[in-house]
């Protein structure tokens, strides 16, 4: 396979909705009314929106078709069997309990599986993630390998666990002390970097000596499976869906944002084996999501999930989804533009440290960094640094990731390569002029997941 041809979309549009750029000094205007946050920036003020991959996908014409086939009656819709079956079929797993994004099935599962106290290791956190664990009770210990840690190394799979990291863990705390292990594909935080076949079935190995319960993030497994069938030994003739099957028959269950690999606007789903685990799971979905065949979501959403669902591991899509955002990639490395390597399976993560060095962690190079590319630009991006990672709970101190990036994240079928080619530019174009990028401060910190709503202001 070659890492470095870029096939031509695979669909052709038959829809479309015009972007226009606002002036910049509008521009400035705007970052400075959204307190340099772009989350707080309008959407008609953006050119092309990178802010997240996340319920930004463009549907196809089968599930559009599949909106009006919405069955809404309040309980046994029929749309639920529907994403039941293809759920089960995909994943492999015996219970499905639908919720209205990923978040609410990450609620759930924290809520029947930690004890407080009790330690919840994974491949990094994620922002959502670590805080139901930790409302919880649990305590996060990111066993990642060393080397994720590392934004210019190259190599492939920096998603894996480090066993001997979770090894560890386990003579120093006891099994009985550990909640589950739970294993995300991809990466988000590390650049959307993939966790390979042999690492998945050694976690699952590890856990099952100790009974240890394991749970995937599957948010973005379809990105995975495509890295592994393009770059792990012995799956180049293997499908994706068959890929997929595998990688969940090493967990217990899942967590599923359909926001991204699903490729829908809105839902999710937690997916169980255990009997226990989902007689608990079915009685709470039903205070915080809705009924058991609903979950918070819309008949129609439920049926646009299914199809979506199928369409994802058509090696076609995924090969256009994980190669146009390599394209990204490949413009920003030849230009010189610090960034972390390689490039995963849904963003460009710019690595600030390195892209303002005039600036300290504390001073949030990678906030800044983001609010001048949309005044750059008018492209919208997001941090991912010491903001998203907010602060400790007990100490009250900063979380620091070695991390400190911001991220230029493709929706799926939305863009061109042509919309690629002017970020590439825009970012060339600020890197030449990075010192102007001043350092910034708070002027208002919420208590939780901070960077959604944050305000800051410039530091003279
Ligand atoms: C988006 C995301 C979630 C949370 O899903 P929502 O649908 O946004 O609630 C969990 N894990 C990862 C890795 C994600 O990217």
């Amino acid at each position: 396979m070659n890492l470095t041809s870029y096939p031509a979309e695979p669909f052709r549009i038959k829809s479309i909705e015009p972007v226009k750029m606002i002036p910049r000094e509008e521009r400035e205007r705007v970052i400075r009314e959204a307190g340099f946050n772009t989350f707080l920036i309008p959407s008609d003020d953006v050119y092309i929106d990178l802010l997240t991959d996340s319920g930004t996908n463009a549907m196809s014409d089968r599930q559009w078709a599949g909106m009006m086939m919405g069955d809404e009656a309040y309980a046994g819709s029929r749309n639920f069997r529907h994403l039941e079956e293809t759920v089960q079929d995909i994943f492999g797993f015996k219970y499905v309990v639908p919720t209205h994004q990923g978040r609410g099935a990450e609620n759930l599962l924290s809520q029947i599986t930690i004890k407080p106290g009790q330690y919840v290791p994974g491949n990094m956190y994620f922002t959502t993630t670590r805080y139901h664990q930790e409302r919880n009770g649990g305590i996060f210990i990111d066993i990642i390998r060393d080397e994720a840690h590392d934004a210019s190394l190259n190599i492939p799979f920096k998603g894996d666990i480090d066993l001997t990291k979770l090894q560890k863990l386990i003579d120093e705390k006891g099994a009985e002390n550990i909640a589950y292990v739970c294993l995300a594909v991809t990466v988000n935080l590390a650049g959307g970097q993939p966790v390979s076949m042999k690492n998945m079935k050694e976690v699952r190995k590890l856990t099952s000596r100790y009974g240890i319960k394991l749970f995937y993030d599957a948010t973005r497994c379809v990105e995975n499976a495509f890295f592994i069938k393009e770059q792990e030994n012995g799956y180049s003739d293997i499908s994706i869906k068959e890929i997929v099957r595998e990688m969940f028959s090493y967990a217990d269950g899942c967590t599923m944002s359909g926001k991204k690999d699903c490729l829908v606007n809105i839902g999710g789903f937690l997916c169980l084996n255990d009997d226990d685990l989902f007689a608990e799971a079915k009685e709470l979905v039903v205070v915080y999501e809705g009924m058991p065949s609903y979950g918070g979501m819309a008949g129609r959403d439920m049926e646009a999930m299914a199809i979506g669902l199928k369409e994802s591991l058509q090696y076609e899509y995924i090969e256009h989804r994980v190669k146009q955002v390599r394209y990204l990639g490949e413009k920003l490395r030849e230009a010189g533009i610090p960034m972390i390597e390689p490039t995963g399976g849904h963003a460009v993560f710019l690595d600030a440290g390195r892209f303002c060095p005039h600036l300290t962690q504390d001073q949030f190079p990678a906030q800044s960094l983001a609010a001048n590319l949309y005044v750059e630009s008018g492209v919208r991006s997001m941090e991912r640094g010491i903001v998203s990672a907010g602060r400790n709970k007990d100490t009250g101190e900063h979380h620091r990731p070695k991390l400190e990036t911001v991220r230029l994240t493709i929706p799926r079928r939305v863009y061109t390569y042509r919309h690629m080619d002017l970020v590439a530019e825009a970012v060339q174009s600020l890197y030449q002029k990075k010192e102007s990028i001043k350092g910034l401060r708070f002027v208002y910190e919420p208590k939780q997941l901070r960077f959604f709503t944050a305000r800051f202001e410039e530091i003279d």
